[in-house]
């Protein structure tokens, strides 16, 4: 498709006096069409088309609304080689990397799909009226789950197809009956607007009301305007710590609060038990740095602290850890402000004495181009100094040499909240590692046992949250079927009468799905 530059507001394509451009992430040459920048008007219009969208687009039926994203799924296809492409030069990211994003993506509004056919995040449930019961009669009660209203949405740069504009916020707020105003992200505005069209596409042949989506794009104060809209209920962000403080402060700034459900920092502790380290500490040292300098290192889930004994299968993990480090190819990074964001993370530490640097990997005379780096600091240093903790978004890690396992969990308890943490173990490990159980489970969404935590399936099980700073909410997740829990809200309806029950509830269970009448469950 031949891109315009163009804000998608509902049906109707708008463009403003006001540009700004796309550039390529390798060369940092413009790229082909100017885009128009949101401004306080569009963000109205969006909103407007959004509200008025949600009682219809709520009151859809899990047929017609599992087709909409069926159809988004299928005119993302249909975009074929071009998306690619266009993704390819903004992000910098490799062509199978994107093939696979693109899967990733029509294959989650698939899931999403299926999710609403189901039904069981309808939460019915159905308490049977006790007329003669002593000493007041038990009523008529039932309930299910209702949307919250338009959603807005912030892309992440590093996903630009799988947690942008049609990524996993966007597939589980419309699966949950939500509109969705897309804050496309600056970094790659081409693949956004074609991915915004698809979508916009498969709402006019899905027969969608209008305002159902909605694509802004353009600066941050835009997004702010955005989540203080009082049409806005709820808000989806991945990205930096500073960027998701800035928008939950702006929506608690609101006279009605809002959930800000924002996914952003983590540097994934991996912790490697004695037993796993003595049996495979080389092996361990190669995956781990491939694993690190995965996608340049900018996943959310880039295992960036290393937990270790210190000792001789220790330095023999370090020495695997340099080598395979070293000849590491350096990467593009998504932006020049990420690289550059990137650089003085890495040169901060470099300068310290008290930091050692393990190897950096080889250097490019091209711009934008990540050098992967491993230092390493006694167990000690890591408890005393916080930042040491801190997010270095790209291929750099640190190894931390702890005294002894005990060590582990005064590390641990002093460290934030995370995406995931990772064990390597065997079995003799195995009752030092379930002593460390609960203390991971209050630190992180996610736990692994081997493996490295890069990979985030898309299923029901997966949680892709965890406890301040990794979100601001770490009741639920990102990533998988559960996030479209947090787009809903419960509603219980009280001797209303089969006419004015929602289909769901009345008798008969027209949709089929699952119910839990008078504590029992119920197809
Ligand atoms: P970002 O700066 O947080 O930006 C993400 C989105 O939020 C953009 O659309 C941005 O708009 C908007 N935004 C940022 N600050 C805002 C504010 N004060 N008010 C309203 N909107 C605001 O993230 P990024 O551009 O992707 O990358 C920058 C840094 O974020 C990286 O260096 C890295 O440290 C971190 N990051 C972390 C993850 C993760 O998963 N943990 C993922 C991506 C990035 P504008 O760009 O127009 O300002």
């Amino acid at each position: 498709m031949a891109l315009t530059g163009d804000l998608i507001l509902g049906g109707r394509r708008a463009a403003t006096g006001d540009t700004f451009t796309a550039r390529s992430s390798e060369t940092g040459e413009a790229l082909e069409t100017e885009f128009s920048q949101a401004g306080p008007e569009q963000v109205e219009e969006a909103c407007a088309l959004a509200a008025a969208a949600s009682e219809p687009y709520g009151a859809t039926s899990p047929d017609e609304r599992a087709a909409f994203l069926e159809a988004i799924a299928e005119e993302i296809e249909a975009l074929g080689d071009p998306l690619i492409e266009r993704a390819m030069a903004e992000s910098g990211l490799p062509q199978a990397r994107l093939q696979g994003e693109r899967g990733r993506t029509c294959g989650q509004l698939r899931l999403f799909a299926q999710v609403v056919r189901r039904g069981d995040w309808l939460g019915l449930r159905l308490d049977t009226p006790l007329p003669d019961r002593e000493p007041l009669p038990r009523p008529d009660l039932r309930q299910r789950k209702i949307a919250l209203g338009p959603v807005a949405v912030f892309g992440a740069s590093n996903f630009p197809l799988a947690f942008s504009v049609a990524g996993g916020d966007t597939a589980s707020a419309l699966a949950a009956g939500c509109p969705v105003v897309v804050k496309g992200h600056p970094a790659h505005p081409g693949t956004s607007e074609m991915v915004g069209s698809a979508i916009a596409e498969a709402a006019e042949k899905t027969g969608m009301p209008e305002g159902v989506f909605s694509l802004l794009q353009g600066d941050a104060a835009l997004g702010a305007t955005l989540v203080s809209d009082p049409r806005i209920m709820a808000v989806g962000f991945t990205g930096s710590r500073k960027g998701g403080l800035a928008i939950r402060d702006a929506a608690a700034k609101r006279d009605v609060p809002i959930p800000v459900y924002a996914e952003m920092s983590s540097v994934n502790p991996v912790l490697l038990m004695p037993g796993a380290l003595s049996a495979k500490a080389q092996e361990l040292g190669q995956q781990f740095v491939a694993s690190l300098v995965l996608g340049a290192g900018q996943f959310c889930t880039n295992p960036g602290i290393i937990l270790a004994v210190e000792g001789r299968d220790l330095d023999s993990f370090v020495e695997a850890a340099r080598d395979a480090l070293e000849q590491a190819t350096p990467q593009v990074m998504l932006t020049d402000a990420i690289c550059k964001a990137y650089h003085d993370a890495v040169e901060a530490l470099v300068g310290r004495d008290d930091v050692e640097l393990i190897a950096r990997g080889p250097q490019s005379d091209a711009p934008n181009r990540g050098q992967a780096a491993l230092f390493t600091v006694p167990g000690d240093l890591f408890l005393q100094d916080e930042s040491l903790a801190d997010e270095m978004f790209g291929a750099a890690g640190i190894v931390v040499r702890c005294r002894d396992v005990d060590q582990f969990r005064k590390v641990l308890e002093g460290m934030e909240g995370q995406l995931t943490a990772t064990l390597h173990l065997t079995e003799e490990d195995h009752e030092a590692a379930a002593a460390l159980m609960p203390l991971l489970e209050r630190r992180a969404g996610r736990i692994l046992a081997g493996g490295w935590p890069t990979g985030v399936e898309v299923s029901d099980a997966m949680v892709h949250g965890g406890p301040f700073p990794a979100t601001t909410d770490s009741r639920t997740t990102s990533v998988g079927t559960l996030a479209i829990d947090r787009f809903l809200r419960p509603v219980c309806y009280q001797s209303l009468p089969e006419a004015l029950l929602p289909p769901a509830l009345r008798d008969g269970n027209p949709y089929g799905a699952p119910r839990l009448v008078d504590g029992k469950w119920e197809r």
